[in-house]
């Protein structure tokens, strides 16, 4: 078979570009030649051209190249990010188009579920393109199913916050539990994302990063078409956890952290982490330490300063000790280490010391989680997270919720109970929740295997692709 070349479109931001680097390497492994097109935003949540340089230099086999930013796009975009992301991508699409007709060969695409409008670039090219969906399967029942409920729905989730809310393959989901972007029907960006939900149903396949063992309702709801009713959907193929599938690449320089880790007992440090955007308030951080230092555990906490200190994500010259509680890293420094801004947080959950993650819920946190068999604590923040938490305490079952996420804070009594419950040895919630998250590690690495669910998946999307290229 000659190399066929696939295009791997992401949106902006890393959790969007991590998934799809994974991805890129399964592609690798089946023969494929990849390009990552990468739209070039100046977006301050956009990765920077330090860190997709860092990428590139650990995945020489990955052509990455930059598609330059369309001012047009960015000059009239909302102040919601999300919107703001839709509209760039939009504007990118004489961009991407240009970029793609002057490669040698481009046999299918692969875009982000945040890039359907590319869906017209592939029609233009003729040839085949998949939805790459990097949330939960969960979320995707959610998403297709969301304009069967609209029109019955209040106008504002916010007006009836504990009404509960069901979903085809999903627990029961109080409407303020539901994703930031779809509170209100009749916003802009509600109407945006329906729009590219709707269109997703125009792509030859969906690609998740999920597995079936791990959501295995929602699964069936959307293969048997219960979320879609009346409409023709492409087959939706499962195919994670691509942070086990892909493999680690390209040893970097190793964090100071992991050294530190190395000296601790297994299973003994709870992990703090809150994905790329993640930032506390200063009273919360502080809550955060008090609760560390009560629950007598080792840590490894990953800090930003407050959103009201700084605008940009990247801080070198961060200062943590005003930020948290006077003298707290002194008395905790023999059991805990505080991460300025970023941690290898993967690499981190793999380590043996780790016996417990205290995470946003960010689908690709849950699945790092999981795929290590790290119990977690469930704090959402922003975006579909709080939907997230839903479908990882109530169905997968692989945590626990931080209550207070629904107050203006979380106080120290909660985190320090929390930790001890998730970490204490022999405690029955805790227990019971370790064992399950031994049974969903196995499962992760199970599936990929040849034969397993994700793997025969992915063969049944090769197939369909290279039936449909020249
Ligand atoms: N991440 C990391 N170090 C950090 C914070 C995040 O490596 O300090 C990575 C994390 O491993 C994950 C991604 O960034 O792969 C975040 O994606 P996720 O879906 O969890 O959350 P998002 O950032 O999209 O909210």
């Amino acid at each position: 078979m000659a190399h066929k070349t696939v295009i791997l479109y992401p949106s902006l931001g890393v959790g969007h570009l991590n998934p799809m680097v994974e991805l890129a390497k399964v592609f690798l492994r089946r023969g494929m030649a990849v390009v990552m097109a990468i739209v070039d935003s100046p977006d301050k949540d956009s990765v920077s051209a330090e860190a997709l340089a860092r990428l590139a230099a650990a995945n020489p086999d990955i052509a990455f190249r930059h598609l330059p930013v369309p001012s047009r796009g960015t000059e009239r975009c909302s102040t919601n990010p999300v919107m703001r992301a839709i509209d760039v991508l939009r504007a990118a699409n004489p961009a991407l188009l240009g970029f793609l007709r002057a490669l040698p060969a481009v046999d299918a695409l692969v875009l982000d579920m945040f890039c359907t409008d590319a869906l017209d670039v592939a029609a233009e090219l003729g040839v085949p393109a998949y939805i790459f969906f990097s949330s939960a399967l969960g979320d995707l029942a959610v998403m297709l199913h969301l304009p069967y409920y609209y029109p019955t729905a209040p106008s504002s989730f916010k007006d009836t916050p504990e009404t509960v809310l069901h979903f085809p393959g999903v627990p029961p989901i109080r409407a303020l539990d539901m994703g930031a972007t779809m509170q209100d029907r009749d916003s802009d960006v509600a109407k945006a994302r329906l729009s590219q939900c709707a269109r997703m149903l125009e792509a030859r396949g969906i690609l998740v990063n999920s597995f079936d063992w791990l959501e295995a309702r929602a699964l069936e709801a959307l293969s048997r078409g219960l979320c879609t009713p009346g409409r023709s959907a492409p087959p939706v193929h499962c195919i994670g956890p691509l942070v086990l599938a892909g493999n680690k690449g390209g040893a970097s320089e190793r964090h100071a952290c992991l050294e530190w880790l190395d000296a601790q007992p297994d299973r003994s440090v709870v992990f703090l982490s809150f994905g790329s955007l993640g930032r506390f308030s200063m009273p919360q951080l502080r809550e955060i330490a008090r609760g560390l230092e009560n629950s007598g555990q080792r840590f490894l906490w990953v800090v930003r300063s407050p959103p009201e200190h700084r605008s940009n994500s990247v801080e070198p010259d961060l200062d943590l000790e005003p930020l948290l509680p006077e003298g707290f890293l002194e008395r905790t420094r023999e059991r805990g280490f505080a991460v300025k801004n970023w941690a290898p947080q993967s690499e981190v959950l793999r380590h043996l010391s780790i016996g417990a993650f205290v995470t946003h819920c960010g689908w690709n946190s849950a699945l790092e989680g999981i795929a290590s068999g790290v119990p977690m604590i469930c704090w959402p923040l922003y975006a579909e997270q709080k939907m997230n938490k839903v479908h990882m305490v109530e169905e997968l079952k692989v945590g626990v919720v931080m209550e207070g996420y629904e107050e203006e804070l979380v106080k120290a009594e909660e985190v320090e109970a929390k930790v001890r419950l998730v970490m204490a040895p022999g405690s029955g919630d805790g227990e019971e929740l370790r064992q399950r998250l031994v049974t969903a590690k196995d499962m992760a690495v199970e599936v990929l295997k040849e034969g397993g669910s994700s793997h025969v998946a992915f063969d049944a999307f090769l197939t369909d692709l290279l039936k449909n290229t020249r």
